[in-house]
């Protein structure tokens, strides 16, 4: 993979174009003269700040490098050939590659009309599904699941499966998350990250929320050891008053505006909460990213089961104006 060029509007991977808030970049840079030093315990001290903003008791969070290893590991620890993934399509694809890895059947479970997640069908999916998984808001759709839904889902999935709730946009959707589902001592683990709002992609931090018998056996794939500049990072940033808020604001408006434009322009797009959203090109998504390749904008991909939609991440208005400039000129 190139770096992207110069110049280049670079809204393909869901990235959040302010980047770390300024505390966190001042907490990061004031770390890096001591970073010869593993300081371990800097873990147990975002473990504790976080567990203490969710309602968790300690041992109910685990640190990681970004919410992408426990995902992995995650299915590598609760499935298997004899015990399935469930997710749903489309989705986030990456526990699917790790169970297509280990062997695991994968079962893709469309979303609903709405796009929602279809729990009733991923509850029934199979009974000896081993990990039912579910992004909210999912990505690539940028549409919540409800509260009430995900509720049916633990109480509704077989005995023995876990259902892993990845949460890495939840922030920007206004909504409070389901880490009180986690101190209930549901069959649940779930993802945060700091890669999306937090705008901490490339520092890597993230943390798995689960009882301590699941968190373990998600930790016996290898060690946790995290950067000891995104540990202070991440802090900073859960610290940092009114961020959540102000970041979400920024994103909305600037969603709002760009829903606005292709209402106007009468194309069809799938309404996101996220920092995402899908847009119906009416012809092969691939030519429309491509063609937009060319005029300087990057953006995502397409889903098999929406293959004229492509997926755009929300970057600053500038950029945003650029893409609708590109977009109409490409669109013909
Ligand atoms: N989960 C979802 C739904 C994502 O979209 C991503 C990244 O785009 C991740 C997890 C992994 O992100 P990270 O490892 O940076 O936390």
């Amino acid at each position: 993979m190139s770096a992207t060029p110069p110049g280049v509007v670079k809204i393909d991977t869901n990235e959040n174009p302010l980047g770390p808030c300024a505390e966190a970049a001042e907490s990061m840079r004031n770390i890096v003269a001591g970073g010869g030093r593993y300081m371990f315990h800097l873990a147990g001290e975002f473990q504790a700040v976080l567990a203490e903003q969710e309602g968790l008791p300690a041992g109910y969070v685990q640190a990681y490098p970004g919410s992408s290893m426990p995902l992995h590991w995650s299915v590598l620890a609760f499935t298997s050939p004899s015990r399935p993934l469930v997710t749903a399509e489309p989705a986030y694809e990456a526990p699917e590659g790790v169970a297509r890895f280990v062997g695991a059947r994968v079962i893709r479970v469309p979303l609903t009309k709405d796009w929602a997640h279809d729990v009733r069908a991923m509850a029934e999916a199979d009974a000896a599904a081993g990990l039912i998984y579910v992004c909210n808001p999912n990505n690539p759709t940028g549409t919540l699941t409800s509260r009430g839904d995900i509720e049916f889902l633990l109480a509704n999935k077989p005995a023995g499966a876990v259902v892993l709730l990845d949460e890495a946009y939840i922030h920007f959707a206004g909504e409070k998350g389901c880490s009180d589902l986690v101190a209930a001592g549901k069959d649940l683990v779930l993802l945060r990250t700091f890669s999306k709002l937090y705008g901490m992609a490339g520092l890597r931090a993230g943390a798995a929320l689960a009882r301590p018998d699941l968190l373990a056996r998600i930790r016996a794939y290898g060690n946790t050891w995290v950067p000891v500049t995104s540990m202070v990072g991440a802090m900073a940033s859960l610290k940092a008053r009114g961020l959540v808020a102000e970041r979400r604001k920024i994103t909305t408006d600037t969603r709002e505006d760009v829903f606005s434009f292709l209402e106007k322009n009468k194309i069809r797009y799938i309404p996101s909460v996220s920092n995402h959203f899908l847009v119906d090109v009416g012809r092969p998504g691939r030519q429309i990213a491509s063609a937009l390749r060319g005029e300087g904008v990057l953006v995502g991909r397409t889903w098999p089961s929406l293959p004229t939609h492509v997926r755009v991440t929300i970057g600053t208005p500038q950029e945003m104006n650029r893409f609708k400039q590109a977009f109409l000129k490409v669109m013909g």
